[in-house]
């Protein structure tokens, strides 16, 4: 691991400042995929700027009905929270599909929101890779790529955003919260936050350098059935090749996003018009455009099957 300085901030306008001073600095919370990719040197930051200290870690109601989850919120405490389970099962059942019982204890909401991509090309630093280093190509294109994105790709890029939790954010419509370097707040709708990688797949979100995640709300519980379906190679402990959140309505309508398909949780609200016609209809209009790779076609038809899956046990309970 390369030397790095270290500090801890008192409160999140101190933190935004302190990154934003130094180009090579770093937030630092939970550390599940930072310290990793620190250790692999795939990240070097010159300085990291602990947050743990913030009073971000509350979950409370919106005078608009909905939940403000604080950015350090673990994702075990979030998943397990009583409102959480009642009123966005979606959120609950997405997070414990993800990862370990052990990094969910550790993991943070906004860390959650911030991972970097699994793509093993991005992990093999003797590799080229658009994203680790701009202009260096990518070493996926025409490589195994049976992991990685099936639509919304570059000529640059092919990787996908590997998180679960996001994906029922993106139904949810949730929104994010930020403060600046200079002090002032803004929000991000969940569908803005993450980039298609286009000519810059180094960015991975909307967010300015220096600028800290405080908080993820909710908007008020839309009711319905809540699924999150996740296909993968193993039962736990592994990145979705395909996955599914769903809220649907009892009069066949619902929201619908997937994960692992694209370098952002994908839906697109168009396709949700055709709920009524069944699964089919649903993803030959939301995965209109694709362009899967040599190796992983097999993701669009997996994601209408995964999709009717979750219609199914939707409408059999
Ligand atoms: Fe890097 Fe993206 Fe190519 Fe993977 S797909 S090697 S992350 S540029």
């Amino acid at each position: 691991m390369k030397p790095f300085t270290y500090e801890r901030a008192r409160t999140p306008a101190e933190a935004a400042a302190a990154v934003a001073s130094r180009p090579g600095a770093r937030f630092l919370a939970g550390g599940t995929n930072l310290l990793d990719l620190m250790k692999l040197e795939i990240e070097t930051p010159q300085h990291l700027v602990d947050v743990q200290d913030l009073k971000l870690d509350g979950i409370a109601p919106t005078k608009e009905g909905g939940l403000r989850i604080g950015a350090l919120v673990t994702n075990t405490a979030l998943a397990a929270d009583l409102r959480v389970r009642r009123d966005y099962a979606v959120l609950t059942r997405a997070i414990v599909a993800g990862a370990s019982g052990q990094l969910r204890n550790k993991a943070t909401t906004a860390g959650n929101l911030l991972q970097r991509t699994r793509c093993p090309y991005f992990y093999d630093t003797n590799l080229p890779c658009n994203k680790r280093k701009p202009g260096s190509g990518c070493a996926a294109i025409g490589g195994v790529s049976r992991q990685l994105a099936v639509i919304g790709s570059s000529d640059q890029c092919i990787a996908t955003y590997p998180g679960d939790m996001a994906v029922a954010l993106r139904v949810l419509d949730a929104t994010v919260e930020t403060v600046r370097p200079d002090g002032t707040a803004r929000t991000i709708p969940i569908a803005d936050f993450h980039r298609l990688p286009g000519d810059t797949p180094h960015i991975d979100n909307a967010l300015q350098h220096g600028e800290l995640i405080t908080a993820v709300t909710l908007p008020r519980p839309l009711g319905g059935r809540h699924s999150y379906h996740k296909v993968r190679d193993r039962a736990s402990y592994a990145f979705a090749l395909v996955s599914v959140a769903a809220v649907l309505q009892k009069d066949g309508t619902g929201r619908v996003a997937f994960g692992g398909v694209a370098a952002k949780p994908w839906r697109i609200e168009a396709a949700e018009a055709e709920m009524p016609r069944g699964a089919a209809a649903v993803t030959e209009r939301a995965f209109a455009g694709a362009r899967p790779t040599h190796d992983n076609g097999f993701k669009l038809p997996l994601a209408t099957r995964a999709l009717a899956a979750t219609i199914a046990e939707g409408t059999s309970a």
